[in-house]
């Protein structure tokens, strides 16, 4: 598989990268390729179009991508955003939806959760939804949500019991299959959806987005009214260790071009890489790089088993998020001032790797999934 993967990613050099970064574009070359060679359907069950492979193989498609230089997070959503219509759709959605799916005639990359007032806190999401007759009608607001102008479809959180009406918080909150085009109704000017590009440090499309009576067919349901929080839970652990296997990625990266550089670059006529002040870093770098994934293997070898995994693949993104960031400093630290310079991809690099300790769980969320779950620490809110 990295022989096949590195294949591919190799055509996409560091000038493509670079170009698509600086004009704030989309890889759509890229995903294209990964596309038509069925990377990106690594997850889907053959009896539905994909490869039916495990987290563990589909865990190295993200790592070989982001250790090639690429930027996994342009399209990571295709690969995993579907294991929730996957587990929780009926035969019917799964046989609509799943095989142009896996051919990529349908992109569904798009999960929308996120809010702007209540961020991480995601039992008080304000955006709700209606029934009317066969229709869910949608009203609220969306913050952060990405990859929608490369979508064609949208999981949908909203709740559509009110809070004061449940008897868990977590309960009342459904998931929904958006179909993008239809609901911002191109070309018309009273759309139901609108999307707002938010500008940001890393070339990663991402968006506010306006609910304003948006009708949804109620056949869009996924699973049973109510239940919709649950099953986003249940993709968590497969995001996580995928994300955790693009860190892996970024780190080893770091790693080596830090040693390139520091083995070619010569000041007090010596390669910079002879004194331990510049060693250092970046054997330590490549120590804590091995521990992270060998959390992320066994988070892939539990969740292949089908057996819990949610300390693991929570560890594993922690670990490898903070490993690839710090690869990331001793990096740039490193190449000195080139570092800074666009051409060598250390600063995007830098960039891009920064976001998983914020995205898609801040590690704080992590440190309290542990206390609480796994440690037994009185639950902190
Ligand atoms: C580039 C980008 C892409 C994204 N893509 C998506 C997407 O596609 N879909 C989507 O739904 N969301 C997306 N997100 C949102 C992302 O998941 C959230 O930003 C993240 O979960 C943190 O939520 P928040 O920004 O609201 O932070 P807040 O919840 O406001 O938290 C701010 C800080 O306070 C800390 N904090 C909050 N509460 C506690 C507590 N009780 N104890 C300790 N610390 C606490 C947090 O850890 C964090 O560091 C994206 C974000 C970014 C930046």
């Amino acid at each position: 598989m990295r022989e096949a993967l590195r294949g591919l990613t190799g055509t996409y050099d560091s000038a493509y990268w670079q170009k698509v970064d600086h004009e704030r574009g989309y890889p759509v070359a890229f995903v294209d390729a990964l596309t038509t060679a069925g990377w990106m359907a690594a997850l889907i069950p053959e009896q539905y179009g994909g490869s039916g492979l495990g987290l563990a193989e589909a865990s190295v498609i993200m790592e070989e991508i982001n250790r090639s230089g690429g930027n996994a997070g342009s399209c990571h959503g295709q690969m995993y955003n579907m294991g929730t219509l996957l587990r929780h759709g009926s035969e019917a959605q799964k046989q609509l939806y799943l095989p142009k799916i896996a051919t990529g005639e349908l992109r569904l990359q798009s999960m929308a959760v996120t809010e702007p007032t209540t961020g991480t806190d995601t039992t008080k999401i304000k955006t709700v939804a209606v029934k009317k007759g066969d229709k869910y009608v949608v009203s609220g607001q969306k913050v952060w949500i990405s990859r929608i102008q490369h979508s064609d479809l949208m999981i949908l959180l909203a709740r559509t019991t009110p809070l004061a009406e449940v008897k868990k918080k977590s309960e009342g909150m459904s998931i929904f299959l958006v179909d993008l085009h239809q609901a911002m109704r191109e070309g018309t000017t009273k759309p139901g959806m609108t999307v707002r590009p938010i500008a940001n440090m890393v070339n990663h499309e991402t968006n506010e987005v306006f609910f304003d009576e948006l009708e949804i067919p109620a056949e869009n349901l996924i699973g049973e009214e109510g239940r919709g929080f649950k099953y986003i839970l249940d993709g968590l652990n497969a995001e996580r260790t995928l994300i955790a296997a693009e860190c892996i990625g970024d780190g080893w990266w770091f790693v080596e071009h830090a040693r390139d550089y520091a083995n070619d670059r010569v000041v007090f006529d010596r390669p910079i890489g002879r004194n331990q002040g510049v060693q250092f870093p970046i054997a330590e770098s490549y120590i804590e790089l091995e521990a992270a994934n060998l959390m992320r293997w066994k988070a892939c070898e539990l969740f292949d088993a089908q057996q819990p995994c949610g300390s693991e693949s929570n560890m594993a993104k922690y670990l490898a998020a903070k490993a690839s960031f710090e690869a990331a400093n001793v990096c740039m630290q490193t190449h000195g001032g080139f570092g800074f310079a666009a051409e060598y991809d250390v600063e995007r690099k830098f960039r891009e790797t920064r976001l998983y300790q914020v995205a898609p769980i801040s590690t704080n969320l992590i440190l309290s999934y542990i206390a609480e779950h796994v440690l037994g620490l009185p639950r902190s809110f």
